[in-house]
């Protein structure tokens, strides 16, 4: 697709302002794609110059982070926070360890935050953080030591009506919790609507560990039953197996699925009898192994080092690893295969190539500021929670996230066909997302 006429002035200056940050170029294009009509339907946004105010991050801070590992060797790492848009309440997502994090890394993760805090309803901002830091090997004491530098400079940007930092790829409630202690310890205050995704003794809510993976699985279920059909039944392929792709597995296999095969960043596994989800929450939540470990115990599964899932037969595909892993090929090769459904888990996986041959193949493809939104939906719970200093039930709060990713799927769905784009799951929300962010922009004036 191509960017609208009104609005390719607007791409061009982020691609000059922006220089090599491909992801937030990607990320930006993809909404800019879709707005065309909805901007045209409304001038007061282009006189109020809503879009080239949504692509500037309101603030971006980048710090360094000093920490000394178990033999006394002294490592700096770099961090963001880039606090991208608080129309509709404080800056809300999470933080990502990870080597490849870069500042255009946040910022693409920044942009499509805004969008889909938006899609869920809840009255909450978009931003996003992390740092170059690998995790992985990494002592518990110095995943401690490194968690207190990193918030020694991030507590005096953060705060339950500020901006609500979470987890993200390699930042669990281990995580959360050594982040949480931390800001405790400086600010001297229990505010615990600081941080999502917290431990449950600690402030943390049901279901919040399970929430983008449920969330994912229901999406995929509630686009297939608006097709005359659902889970039940249907042979699943996931890749990743952290914490969106496990919940995404065990929703999916309660909905009636059968899983086949998921990955990590050293291949992919193949179970023809179903994957054993027990087995790799405890290789991956207890041990941090790698997958390949997986076989050790279930002999009859097959590992294929380096390789991707993409090419195993499904009828559902859910891409929960990280951004661009689904590519053109891959969706050619999946649509070959029978896929009628995909729905992202994890943030922006598939290439613009990919999203735009499920979409003329009719497959139903859920982008992931829809389909994995459940997980801050849940944080924006855990925030409800924290600020009555009340605690819900697991079933309450499944019920709730249940509700909201339904609520997300008819969102979507209604504005597709709103907009003449029936059955277009992009279209609808990236529409119906830059409406609600866009309204509350002119509410609030020029800021
Ligand atoms: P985790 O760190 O728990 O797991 C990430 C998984 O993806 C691991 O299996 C990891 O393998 C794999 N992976 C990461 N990078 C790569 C890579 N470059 N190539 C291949 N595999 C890779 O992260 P999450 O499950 O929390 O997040 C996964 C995705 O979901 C991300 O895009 C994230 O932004 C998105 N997301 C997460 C939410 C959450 O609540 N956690 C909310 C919404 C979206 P390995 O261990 O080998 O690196």
């Amino acid at each position: 697709m191509a960017v609208d006429e009104k609005l390719a002035s607007v791409y061009a200056d982020v691609l000059e302002r922006n220089p090599g940050e491909h992801e937030f170029h990607q990320a930006v294009r993809e909404v800019l794609e879709s707005i065309g009509p909805a901007v045209a339907k409304h001038p007061q946004y282009v006189d109020a110059k809503i879009v080239p105010r949504i692509c500037e991050p309101e603030r971006q801070i980048i710090f360094r982070v000093p920490w000394e590992d178990d033999d006394g060797n002294i490592h700096i790492n770099r961090a963001f926070r880039v606090e991208f848009n608080s129309a509709l309440g404080p800056f809300k997502g999470g933080l990502r360890f990870h080597p490849s994090v870069l500042l255009g890394t946040i910022k693409f993760l920044g942009f499509e935050q805004v969008f889909k805090n938006a899609l869920t309803g809840l009255p909450i901002g978009g931003g996003k953080g992390g740092s170059d830091f690998d995790p992985k090997g990494r002592s518990d004491r110095e995943i401690m030591r490194f968690c207190q530098s990193f918030m020694t400079e991030l507590h005096r940007h953060i705060g339950e009506y500020t901006d609500v930092p979470a987890g993200d790829t390699g930042v669990g409630t281990r995580e959360v919790g050594y982040l949480f202690g931390q800001y405790k310890r400086i600010t001297n205050r229990y505010e615990s609507g600081v941080l999502t995704g917290k431990g449950l003794i600690y402030g943390g809510a049901q279901i919040r560990t399970e929430a983008t993976g449920y969330g994912t699985a229901v999406f995929a279920n509630e686009m297939l039953l608006s097709r005359g059909s659902s889970l039940d039944g249907k042979t699943v392929t996931v890749s990743g197996s952290g914490n969106v792709a496990i919940y995404a597995m065990e929703k999916a296999r309660q909905l009636g699925a059968h899983v086949v095969a998921c990955s990590d960043s050293s291949g992919s596994i193949y179970d023809k009898d179903g994957i054993d989800i027990e087995l790799v929450k405890e290789l991956k939540e207890v041990w941090r192994a790698r997958i390949d470990q997986y076989v050790a115990t279930r002999t009859k599964a097959r590992f294929e080092p380096g390789a991707q899932v993409w090419g195993i037969p499904c009828d559902v595909a859910m891409p929960c690893a990280t951004q661009n892993e689904l590519t053109g090929k891959d969706a050619h090769r999946l649509i070959k295969n029978g896929c009628v459904a995909v729905a992202e888990g994890a943030n922006m996986p598939t290439t613009p190539e990919g999203v735009q041959a499920f979409l003329d193949a009719g497959v139903a493809f859920g982008p992931g500021k829809a389909a994995n939104a459940g997980g801050v939906a849940t944080s924006a719970l855990e925030m409800q929670q924290n600020a009555s200093r009340d605690s819900w039930s697991f079933r309450h709060s499944q019920q709730r996230l249940e509700e909201i990713m339904r609520g997300i799927h008819a969102r979507c769905l209604e504005t597709a066909d709103e907009y003449g784009m029936p059955g277009n799951y992009v279209a609808g929300a990236n529409i119906a997302a830059y409406t609600r962010v866009a309204d509350a922009m002119l509410a609030l004036g020029l800021i």
